[in-house]
């Protein structure tokens, strides 16, 4: 059988590339960048004072000067103003350009000011250019300052905007339909008979889906019924470029998912994993390169495939930077936990920061992978490879957390 790390190779090399579209710089926070930014300007574009305190000439200072008459107050956003005479200084603000004729600042921390004249305090030294921010010392002009492929995050929009960007050339964000199926399934504000339940994965998936960002998704569900599925995914296949299906992709006489879709040109790549929960899992790719997913509907199962291989694939789909196996987020078991299975288990946990650095996790007691109520008081689940054997306290292993699906990204534009 297909292993996870297996599974999401082959998933990854299969999702095809989003379009790239050009957004307000406003709306781009959490895109990921298409076009190269370059500077228009030297970083910082001046010789930026960086403190607020008086400007002088260091030659002065160096030939005995201590105390200077305060010939003027320059702030930021002023043009460049000249130090009249060197035995003198200027009242200077952060963000100030440095005067012409000045090549220090001393903080107001460091004078004592009085009549019109700025003193050292006694022991203050003072070096040439010192906090001075100099002219194009963090970028020449022209020079690349963010690749294609880097995620907007604040510091890479406040890039964008420093360099007069309006817009940004970024990955579109796909549409993607989440279909339930079971006949078992009510809506949420249907009373269920005895033997119904009201939906609920897709909730789950879609509240996971936008707290990664993803929120052009729509939602439908379709019976344990051939027709219904294929009337239900035919209509996703042309909306969306990804569709995340819930349910009917095991064994059970009723799982009509896989032959369905084989009916409508979605190409298998994948079925079954060797993992708990979530080895019914099922992927392939549609007649114009959507992305299908379909997940086992166990609540459990459901959730653990979506953060373990449906989000990377989304990631991918963007060209986000996705972490390595071995650099991604990983906490330490505080219990031993014991799985005879040769399969990945992924132990739904709760985690708590230690004062040491360590991130600890502990299993949370759950009743199988039906159990919604368990899982919604873990913080992730931890993803222990391979199983066969008893997992110790103190091994560090990848988790998986349900407010962080960022958390597998690194900048890498
Ligand atoms: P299936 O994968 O279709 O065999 O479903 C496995 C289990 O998950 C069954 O007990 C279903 O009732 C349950 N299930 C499937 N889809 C959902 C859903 N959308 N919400 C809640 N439970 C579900
Ligand atoms: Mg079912």
């Amino acid at each position: 059988m297909t292993t996870v790390s297996e599974a999401e190779a082959l998933i990854l090399a299969a999702v095809p590339q989003a379009a790239a579209v050009d957004v307000p710089l406003a709306d781009a926070r959490g895109a990921v960048l298409r076009e190269p930014l370059t500077a228009d300007r030297p970083f910082p574009p001046y010789n930026r004072v960086a403190m607020d305190g008086i400007a002088l000439s260091h030659a002065t200072w160096a030939g005995g000067g201590r105390a200077f008459p305060v010939a003027g107050v320059v702030r930021a956003g002023e043009a460049p103003r000249a130090l009249p005479d060197p035995s003198q200084c200027l009242e200077i603000m952060t963000g100030a350009v440095l005067p012409p004729g000045c090549d220090c600042v001393v903080p107001v921390e460091q004078l004592v000011v009085a009549g019109g004249v700025a003193t050292l305090r006694d022991g203050v030294a003072v070096d040439p250019m010192q906090h001075v921010h100099r002219l194009g010392s963090d970028r020449p002009a022209g020079a690349t300052l963010l690749n294609a492929g880097t995620m907007l995050w604040g510091p890479a929009c406040a890039v964008a905007a420093s360099v007069g960007n309006t817009h940004l050339r970024v990955s579109s964000s796909p549409r993607i339909t989440i279909v339930s199926t079971g006949d078992e399934l009510v809506p949420v504000e249907a009373t269920p008979l005895p033997h119904q339940v009201r939906r609920s994965n897709a909730y789950a998936l879609g509240a996971a889906l936008a707290t990664a960002g993803f929120t052009d998704i729509r939602t439908a569900h379709a019976p344990d019924d051939p027709a219904a599925i294929a009337r239900t995914l035919r209509a996703a296949l042309a909306d969306s470029r990804f569709i995340v299906l819930s349910g009917g992709v095991s064994e059970g006489r009723f799982d009509h998912v896989p032959g369905v879709l084989a009916t409508l040109g979605v190409v298998q790549r994948l079925h079954k994993v060797s993992q708990r929960p979530g080895k019914p899992l099922w992927f392939g790719i549609g007649p114009d390169g959507q992305a299908v997913f379909g997940l086992p509907g166990n609540p459990v199962s459901a959730a653990v495939c979506l953060y373990r291989y449906v989000l990377p694939a989304l990631w991918r789909h963007v060209g986000a930077g996705l972490r390595s196996a071995d650099a991604r987020p990983r906490a330490v078991l505080t219990v031993e936990v014991r799985f005879k299975k040769p399969l990945t288990l992924f132990q739904p946990v709760r985690v708590c920061e230690h004062t040491d650095g360590r991130r600890l996790a502990t299993p949370v007691p759950m009743n199988g992978s039906g159990d919604l109520a368990g899982l919604a008081v873990s913080d992730g689940v931890l993803e222990l490879p391979d199983g066969g054997r008893t997992f110790a306290a103190g091994e560090a292993h990848v988790i998986w957390l349900w407010a962080d699906p960022y958390g597998m990204l690194m900048q890498t534009g």
